[in-house]
């Protein structure tokens, strides 16, 4: 979801002065942390620093921390409000150390963490160091009650390596390796947020997705090699590069088959008793979906996104040659994000028929394992929609499909239900510098994501409820 605005931004032009002092306090103790977390670059291969200082902050307040791999390359830590081995069932606050490469010129250096008119700037500011440290503020709230009384479960704060480079050294490893030992019953890692303009017929209204599936992504390399004769001013019939083109002609131009798969009949349904009109409509019989076709769903983008299996030309590429020599050989990388219930296998048996020639080669370069999605009637995800409302009056908390992919998917793929929120309320320029120049978050808006944790965890921990049967 792209179109974000921020709750906090209300209070943005106020000084800091016009909070009450337990909020102004913790606002700056919160965005402090995250300025010197954010001051140990960590782009991805290089966390270890940064993970050893947030591990460090972690066992300062309290909590019990297991470091899972400590390498050059990356740093996997656990952070528990009791010992992983009293084996309590174990609620996860998934985060990410890593952050992606500087790119652009930014207003603040962007590994100063500094502090200005009212943000936090720097790398990771929001993906994924704030919400590390709105994890540890509300966790850490709740050292002293866990001492104190015998809580139903254990939290813990997981921090992992190499999200966003597909997770293999850190999220990947952790499901693969010491899923036992966290004993999770819920992962809650990131994934939706806060965004406004969801809604055609209440474009202010404040809409949380909470993410419960994820498209899968399947990397593509398509390659031909046509044996023609070599100079530019006579265009042999077919070469290598005309027959690509025209292939990926074939694919850009075809209409999409429109399926709403179940996570996403669920998102539409939850949207659409708050959207009028056709649209409206629409969402709450997403049958009449394949009745626009794919044509019309691709202006707009991410519904587009939601109710199609997508490829999108990454790159095209030929061995060097000089402007009026043809090349013999040419290769093409595809992005391609498959809804769930697509198997890679089926889809490149459609993607061949569609590129209509034999003559091009398909390689798999990485796919991700797709996973079930997570139901949204649990006790868990009724908990973190009160949460929300509680703190944002008035939003609206639908469960969403993600149309990228996150950690969140290894351990969905292993029986553990895990839902994806940064409970931050961001405008929209606020989310277009992620990944991109300027990324930074309103100290206030920390503050409120502490507090989402906060009454999360405390309805859990504190509530009727009593702990689900181990999924494992
Ligand atoms: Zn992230």
């Amino acid at each position: 979801m792209v179109k974000v605005l921020c709750l906090a931004c209300l209070f943005l032009g106020m000084p800091l002065s016009a909070f009450p002092q337990g909020d102004t306090a913790r606002a700056s103790q919160a965005a402090t942390l995250l300025s010197r977390y954010i001051q140990l670059a960590s782009v991805t291969g290089s966390e270890k620093g940064a993970g050893v200082f947030f591990s460090g902050l972690c066992k300062s307040r309290g909590l019990h921390v297991k470091v899972f791999s400590d390498r050059s390359d990356s740093y996997n830590f656990s952070a528990s409000l009791y010992p992983l081995e009293s084996r309590k069932p174990n609620i996860v606050l998934l985060n990410h150390i890593d952050v992606v490469p500087v790119a652009g010129n930014w207003q603040h250096a962007p590994f100063s963490g500094r502090v200005a008119d009212g943000m936090v700037w720097g790398r990771g500011a929001v993906d994924n160091k704030g919400m590390a440290i709105m994890q540890l503020l509300a966790v850490a709230d709740l050292v002293e009650l866990a001492s104190t009384r015998d809580l139903p479960y254990n939290v813990t704060i997981l921090s992992v390596s190499s999200e966003e480079a597909g997770g293999a050294l850190g999220a990947k490893s952790i499901a693969e390796n010491h899923l036992d030992a966290l004993n999770a019953v819920l992962v809650l890692g990131e994934g939706g947020a806060g965004v406004s303009g969801i809604l055609a017929s209440d474009p202010q209204k404040r809409v949380f997705g909470i993410e419960i599936s994820q498209k899968s992504s399947l990397k593509l390399r398509l390659s031909t090699k046509v044996a023609s004769s070599g100079h530019g001013a006579v265009p042999p019939e077919a070469y290598a590069n005309k027959k690509m083109v025209a292939a990926l002609g074939r694919l850009l131009d075809r209409d999409a088959d429109i399926r709403v798969s179940a996570p996403a009949a669920l998102m539409f349904e939850a949207l659409g008793k708050h959207e009028r009109g056709l649209r409206g409509f629409a969402m709450r019989h997403p049958w009449l979906m394949k009745l626009f076709g794919g044509r019309t769903l691709r202006e707009e983008p991410i519904l587009h996104a939601l109710v199609t299996n997508t490829a999108t030309v990454t790159n095209i590429s030929n061995p060097p040659t000089s402007p009026n020599q043809i090349p013999q050989r040419v290769t093409a990388t595809l992005d391609c994000r498959l809804l769930p219930g697509t198997t890679q296998r089926s889809f490149i048996r459609g993607l061949r028929r569609t590129l209509r020639d034999k003559n091009i080669a398909v390689e798999v370069l990485s796919g991700s394992r797709p996973a079930p999605y997570t139901a949204p009637d649990t006790l868990f995800f009724e908990a973190l929609c009160q949460a929300v409302t509680q703190v944002y009056p008035n939003a609206l908390v639908a469960p969403i499909l993600f149309p990228a992919s996150n950690d969140n998917s290894y351990f969905r793929a292993r029986g553990i239900p895990a839902y994806g929120l940064l409970p931050l309320y961001l405008k929209e320029e606020l989310l277009r510098a992620i990944h991109n120049k300027d990324e930074r978050v309103p100290v206030a808006s920390l503050d409120s994501g502490v507090a989402v944790y906060r009454q999360f965890l405390v309805s859990i921990l504190v509530g009727k409820q009593q702990p689900p049967r181990h999924t494992l």
